[in-house]
């Protein structure tokens, strides 16, 4: 049987890739990044391990929860439970009743690199072209090689799923009605920056701060706070969605970040020992643009396209990743059952 090819290594190209494995079907996952989890990202400044994606996992489906906690040796439950603050959380509904909240010691990108376990993941391979061939589809990298599939799975952000399917030289009518749905979704903009403080740094008494009053900042992480053996004062600062987009292209973006986290959290959190910046163009997805499931395409010559991601199952973040990616796995299995 032919790998199922699917770009993107983020929670959702993971978890189809994992399921899909589960039921006998051969995967190869190809990821443009040096390393697994996409958006779901951790970075080390200092040796200190920083989450400037989401800064805890959260969910409330029992087999969601069970993956999260199996990913990591230390998941803290309930993390945050020191609140600053009346703004508003990047996802409302992670302080919802019945939703439940994990930090996770190694950083969230434990629960991405858990899904990749003995799968075929290839690194630093950025698909640049799909195009139809008969029963399979093209692939083109970067780099100029070519891989084919009859099934191929987009696990990306909307918009980047959106402009590889426009690379078709003459795209069927079912990629572009596909595009244009696409077309309607939005991501939003954030602006991160990670921040480490020289020893003695007294550390703040919440875990996590979403401040009201902010026009720059939607929160601050106390990312110390999630590890019990402690150690340096370090701290992840994500600007406000219209705030990132307004300064994009702004080389002082940081410095003004810095400035104001000196101005909410107190001075001392305006001069880092250590700082790394980092623009997310798709942050999460805008609720308003959110679709239901994910995609399959079905091509003239007979190969298929999956679109699967965080935009294709309801409340968005890591749990709709999850659960789009299992869920498309679920429909190529039972089409593939279906036509033999
Ligand atoms: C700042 C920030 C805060 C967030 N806060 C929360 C939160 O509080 N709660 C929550 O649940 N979620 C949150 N999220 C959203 C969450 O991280 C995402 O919804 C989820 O990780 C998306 O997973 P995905 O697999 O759909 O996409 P991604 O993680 O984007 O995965 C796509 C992968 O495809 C790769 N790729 C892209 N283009 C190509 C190409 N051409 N060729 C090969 N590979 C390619 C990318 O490198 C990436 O690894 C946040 C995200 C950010 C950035």
């Amino acid at each position: 049987m032919s790998p199922v090819v699917i770009v993107g290594a983020g929670v959702s190209g993971l978890a189809c890739a994992q399921a899909l494995r589960a039921a006998g079907r051969p995967v190869v996952v190809l990821e443009r990044a040096r390393g697994v989890g996409g958006r779901c990202a951790t970075r080390r400044v200092e040796g200190v391990p920083l989450d400037f994606g989401p800064t805890f996992l959260h969910g409330s489906a029992p087999d969601f929860l069970a993956a999260v906690r199996a990913a990591s040796s230390a998941p803290r439950g309930g993390w945050p439970t020191i609140v600053e603050g009346q703004g508003q959380p990047c996802q409302p509904d992670a302080f919802t009743p019945g939703e439940q909240r994990f930090a996770l010691e190694e950083g969230v990108v434990a629960f991405p690199r858990a899904l990749a376990a003995g799968l075929d993941v290839r690194l630093q391979q950025t698909i640049t072209r799909l195009e139809p061939a008969g029963e399979q589809v093209l692939l083109e990298t970067a780099a100029g090689e070519e891989h084919q599939a009859p099934v191929v799975v987009l696990a990306l952000a909307a918009e980047q799923s959106r402009s590889l399917l426009s690379t078709m030289s003459a795209p069927p009518p079912v990629v572009r009605g596909a595009a244009a749905l696409l077309g309607l979704s939005r991501s939003q903009t954030c602006l991160a920056l990670l921040a480490v403080y020289p020893e003695g740094t007294p550390a703040p008494p919440w875990q996590i701060c979403y401040p009201r009053s902010s026009r720059v900042l939607q929160l601050v992480s106390h990312e110390t706070s999630k590890r019990p053996a402690g150690g340096r004062v370090a701290l992840v600062l994500q600007g406000r969605p219209a705030w990132s987009r307004a300064h994009l292209d702004d080389p002082a973006w940081s410095d003004a970040l810095l400035a104001e986290a000196g101005e909410v959290v107190g001075p001392w959190a305006a001069t880092p020992m250590a700082r790394s910046a980092h623009r997310w163009l798709y942050a999460r997805s805008d609720r308003s643009s959110e679709l239901v499931a994910p995609l399959l395409l079905e091509l003239p010559g007979g190969a298929q396209v999956g679109v699967c991601g965080d935009r294709f199952a309801p409340g968005g973040g890591v749990e709709a990743a999850w659960h789009s990616g299992r869920a498309l796995a679920a429909r190529i299995i039972s089409q593939a059952m279906e036509t033999t």
